[in-house]
């Protein structure tokens, strides 16, 4: 099946050298698709993200009945790649009570009063539940990369801002997620990649639509001046962080319909392979339920 063979394409795998350019943020991403219509495909992926949705919501409900696993989603891309559509989509079919999402903007004086992973443990998902961060402690490593003063905020003890000094803030993560997951919590991260053009595309489509006026925002328009430096902090990030306990998949988005169908089978599919069972009923729990059982009948 040629949505499995993809979700399997997506994964960066762990201590390669990532350069974007092997990655089309379109649908030349496997050989296979090649051969498929556009507009079939189009069909193909709105269909697999009906069914993704719909198994995601059973999964999640074992996720939440077991109380042992938590699942947290981190997604990053540049802007109007589609990360509030995606969440909107994706999660449309999971119950609300166990699932939690976080949009992480320039951290306020309080957070920078801390160690930079503080804010983001303070709000990871407990057990049973999924966690979204609609941005995360990755923008330690690509905004703050990009533009280097911000760290002169961040209240750091003195020292070179160099090379090494990045390789540690990687490290700091690798080691992060390395402690949540030997925990329970299951880490699964996304970059959305869209192109250029379709960057602009999506702006101007913010600029001329009255109804899109609000998602506009003249500091994204300031932030792809700097595109060819995020591409390459995006690289540099992917290179040293993705992970076998924390992977990246990096998902095609200049097709929305695309990017949901593929992101919801790579969530869906992690749950599934946790092979949860409901609790088995101990003996005096049996029993608890077989009076109560009885009690109520003969009311
Ligand atoms: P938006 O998600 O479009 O509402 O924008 C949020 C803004 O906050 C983006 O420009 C991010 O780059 C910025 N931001 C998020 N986290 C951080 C951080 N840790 N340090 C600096 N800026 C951040
Ligand atoms: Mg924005």
């Amino acid at each position: 099946m040629i949505h499995r063979k993809l979700l399997k394409v997506l994964r960066v795998p762990p201590g390669s050298k990532v350069d974007l350019d092997d990655f089309d943020p379109g649908l030349d991403i496997h050989p296979e698709l090649r051969a498929i219509d556009k507009d079939d495909l189009k069909a193909l992926a709105s269909e697999k993200l009906r069914e993704n949705v719909a198994e995601l919501a059973e999964a999640q409900e074992l996720l939440y009945a077991s109380d042992t696993y938590s699942l947290l989603i981190v997604l990053q891309a540049m802007d109007a790649a589609g990360k509030d559509g995606t969440i909107k989509h994706v999660m449309s079919g999971v119950n609300p009570q166990a699932c939690q999402v976080f949009a992480f903007k320039k951290p306020s004086d309080e957070e920078l009063d801390h160690n930079f992973l503080w804010r983001y443990m303070r709000a990871l998902p407990e057990r049973g539940r999924i966690g979204i961060f609609n941005r995360s402690y990755y923008e330690d490593v690509l905004v703050v990369k990009v533009h280097p003063e911000l760290l002169d905020r961040q209240k750091l003890p003195p020292g070179k801002r160099d090379k090494a000094f990045w390789e540690k803030r990687y490290d700091d993560i690798n080691r992060f997620e390395r402690h949540l997951v030997r925990n329970g919590t299951v880490i699964l991260k996304f970059f959305l990649n869209v192109s250029k053009g379709e960057q602009k595309r999506r702006f101007l489509e913010r600029l001329e639509n009255p109804e899109k006026h609000w998602k506009f925002s003249a500091a994204d328009l300031a932030e792809r001046d700097h595109w060819d430096q995020y591409r390459r902090a995006f690289e540099d990030c992917f290179t040293a962080t993705s992970t076998k306990w924390a992977p990246w998949h990096i998902i095609p988005a200049d097709y929305k319909w695309a990017a949901r169908a593929l992101v919801s089978g790579v969530i869906s599919r992690a749950i599934q392979d946790l092979d949860l069972r409901f609790p088995e009923l101990t003996p005096e729990r049996k029993k608890a339920l077989a009076q109560a059982r009885r009690k109520l009948a003969a009311e």
